[in-house]
């Protein structure tokens, strides 16, 4: 038997029509400026949900949750403020079905809809969840764009038809030309597509790093609510000192912010790691953009806008429109491109359970217990902490990619499957056998020395290679090459990796594959 009750409509303005149309917006769908908006219509009913159906598909970081929800309310707020009917479903709301599609029928009995519309979603699962429902729903249902992105979703697969391999900085060209950003006429500005280069500067302090702009909130209520309503997560909920954006109010603020003080200097260090500053010249905009409170076409034209006024040098400029214009619409391009499925991907093979420490941050290795406990206190680490500290090492550890993606999925501020499984899978563990990205990214412990200052406060020696102290990237990286020689040989761009392993003398290449032997069987405890 039922026993949920029926869907009271207790937070809608009446009105006199009886068969509205319901209007979907998804946690990730808050943007203000979307076409639907642009008109107060009394024949819509805007639906609003939160849902244990999303809290639960990953163990999410407690932040994550706050952060949706405390953004979905200030949403819904401002759309009843400017006259729209809303159906607010809060997590602890009694007729809440927890289920999209359940809430949905429920929501078109009440109401006596006349029809149901939605926002393209950006995840496969709810997109083929809502396509599924709408072949069989007893009202009709459209679809419409988010019209949120550059190119829609096959837009990388069309400009990439007819390459063997999908580069990325192919698509970014065509962005580059087809958005006209940083051209003079057909050229690039300067000359130069890329600027990379240029962008691989360790920070030693100088210039200091600028203070962070982001907002306060207190939200223990909301925070009450999420632990009663039994939702699990990890890290710290910080409820009551937030620091995430909850509106395009704050968000542009913060954009302001990061175009004022850290743009200038942003290429530079783009790649830098500090323990003495975990947030460096990186935006943190990445939720805000992800919950489309922010366009990425304004954040692009605001940082073009920046060299144009002489304000920052083009490289910083270039390097950050790159991640924006380039990188975060690649990587949509690639997952719509492959899935379903792509989240199974196992090109190298990789089973190793992911050391229990990725959920503790507690282990003796100084770079990832940075990285970790950062994360896990703040809901972010910034890129190359992703991919060149937490990432380096599961794929060298030969970790189960698919835990990989469950952790990355769950633990960031930011992190929804379109974005994060082409970066995980793809991108950082080369689950998807270079689909995504032209090589592995994997290093020793010579990078992470070179780019970072971890290793000075650490238990382990970046110089040695085997013996008790010696750091487990440099067996780990010597025996990554090892198991996977003959992929590596035959990849240009990794070849030399093999050369380089095959340069060490029989002893020592014996020396550290039983070393990397031993420290595979002791993960959870290095
Ligand atoms: C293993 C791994 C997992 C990742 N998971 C996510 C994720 O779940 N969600 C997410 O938004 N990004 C993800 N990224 C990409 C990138 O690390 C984050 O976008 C970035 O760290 C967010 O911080 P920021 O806003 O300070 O970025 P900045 O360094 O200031 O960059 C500016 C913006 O560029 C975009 N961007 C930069 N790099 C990428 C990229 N590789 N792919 C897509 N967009 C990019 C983001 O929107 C970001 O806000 C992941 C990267 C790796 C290696
Ligand atoms: S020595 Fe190795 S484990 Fe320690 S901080 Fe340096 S790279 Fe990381």
């Amino acid at each position: 038997m039922n026993t949920t009750p029926a869907l009271a409509s207790t937070d809608e303005p009446p009105s006199g029509t009886t068969a509205p149309t319901l209007r979907l917006i998804l946690g990730d769908q808050l943007d203000p400026l979307h076409p639907w908006l642009t008109q107060v219509r009394p024949d819509v009913v805007y639906m609003l949900m939160e849902l244990r159906q999303e809290t639960d598909y990953v163990v999410h970081h407690a932040q994550k949750v706050l952060a949706i929800f405390a953004a979905m309310r200030a949403f819904a707020r401002q759309l009843k403020a400017g006259g729209h009917r809303v159906r607010y479903v809060a997590i602890d709301d009694p007729s809440n079905r927890q289920r999209l599609i359940a809430n949905l029928q429920a929501l078109v009995q009440h109401y006596r809809a006349a029809a149901v519309e939605y926002q393209l979603p950006d995840e496969w699962r709810l997109d083929a969840e809502l396509r599924a429902w709408a072949a069989s729903a007893p009202v009709p249902v459209r679809a419409c764009d988010s019209a949120h992105f550059y190119t829609p979703r096959d837009g990388v697969a069309r400009v990439l038809a007819g390459h063997r391999r999908w580069v990325m900085e192919h698509f970014y060209r065509h962005q580059r030309r087809r958005h006209g950003v940083l051209m003079d006429g057909t050229a690039p500005v300067g000359g130069q597509w890329n600027y990379d280069a240029d962008n691989r500067q360790p920070w030693h302090g100088e210039p200091p790093a600028p203070p962070d702009p982001r907002p306060r909130h207190d939200h223990r209520a909301l925070w009450q609510t999420i632990v009663a309503a039994g939702v699990r997560t990890i890290g710290d909920s910080q409820a009551d000192d937030f620091r995430w954006p909850i509106d395009r109010r704050e968000a542009l603020a913060q954009l302001d912010a990061f175009i004022t003080h850290a743009l200038p200097h942003f290429g530079r260090f783009q790649d830098a790691l500090s323990a003495q500053h975990e947030r460096l010249f990186h935006s943190q905009l990445s939720f805000a953009l992800n919950v489309k409170m922010l366009y990425p076409h304004e954040v692009v034209a605001r940082a073009e806008t920046a060299w144009r006024a002489g304000h920052a040098p083009l490289a910083a400029v270039e390097g950050f429109i790159r991640q924006i214009l380039g990188w975060r619409e690649y990587v949509r391009g690639v997952y719509w491109a492959h899935m379903p499925g792509y989240t199974e991907h196992n090109a190298l093979g990789h089973s190793t359970p992911l050391p229990r420490w990725y959920w503790t941050g507690q282990t003796h290795m100084a770079c990832l217990r940075a990285a970790i406990g950062q994360t896990l206190r703040t809901a972010y680490a910034h890129h190359i902490q992703r991919l060149m500290v937490t990432g380096n090492f599961a794929l060298l550890a030969g970790c189960d990619p698919a835990e990989v993606h469950r952790w990355y999925l769950g633990v960031y501020i930011d992190a929804f499957e379109w974005v994060e499984a082409p970066n995980t899978l793809g991108m950082s563990q080369w689950a998807d056998g270079g689909l995504m990205a032209t090589k592995p990214y994997v290093s020793s412990a010579a990078y992470l020395q070179r780019m970072g200052d971890y290793c000075a406060d650490c238990t382990y020696d970046p110089k040695q290679r085997t013996g008790a102290r010696a750091c487990p990237f440099n067996a780990l990286y010597w025996d990554f090459v090892a198991r996977h020689r003959e992929r590596l040989a035959a990849h240009r761009r990794m070849a030399l990796m093999v050369r380089q392993l095959d340069r060490l003398d029989a002893a020592q290449q014996r020396a550290l594959l039983d070393h990397a032997a031993a420290l595979r069987t002791r993960l959870d405890t290095l």
